[in-house]
């Protein structure tokens, strides 16, 4: 048997105390945009979609949303994996991925980001909130 040895020790330091660390690189959030004429928040946009404004600030997500719609790619096969569309907190829909069952995911489920970039794919992933969780199982 070959042992993997290489895995990332996990570093969760702070992030469970709910305060925001000045030095936690951007890179475990996801930030979006914020129109400064009318407040659309938007993601990865150049322009605002409501009113046409370049204005835009950039804003750190707190990583909560609800889940709008969920599909599996790749159905049946070991591969499979579900592509859903969150709608954060913010008011922003973004693509990513949830973690689970990929036929266990359905509209109307609470997510939280669980990593804001994919080291495969570059997307964010998504965990089910917990009660949500136990209600299915
Ligand atoms: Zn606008």
């Amino acid at each position: 048997m070959y042992q993997h040895s290489g895995s990332v020790a996990r570093q969760t330091a702070g992030s469970a105390t709910g305060l925001l660390d000045p030095g936690t690189p951007d890179t475990e959030a996801i930030l979006y945009q914020r129109c400064t004429w009318c407040g659309t928040a938007m993601y990865h946009r150049l322009l605002c979609p409501v009113c046409r404004g370049s204005d835009l600030r950039t804003e750190r997500s707190e990583g909560t949303g609800t889940v709008r719609h969920s599909t599996v790619v790749h159905r049946n096969t070991p591969a499979a994996r579900n592509v859903s569309l969150i709608e954060m907190a913010e008011g922003f829909v973004l693509r990513g991925r949830v973690m689970g069952p990929p036929i266990g995911i359905h509209s109307g489920d609470r997510v939280r980001l669980s990593t804001a970039k994919d080291p495969v794919r570059g997307e964010p992933v998504f965990q089910l909130v917990d009660e949500t969780y136990r209600a299915w199982t």
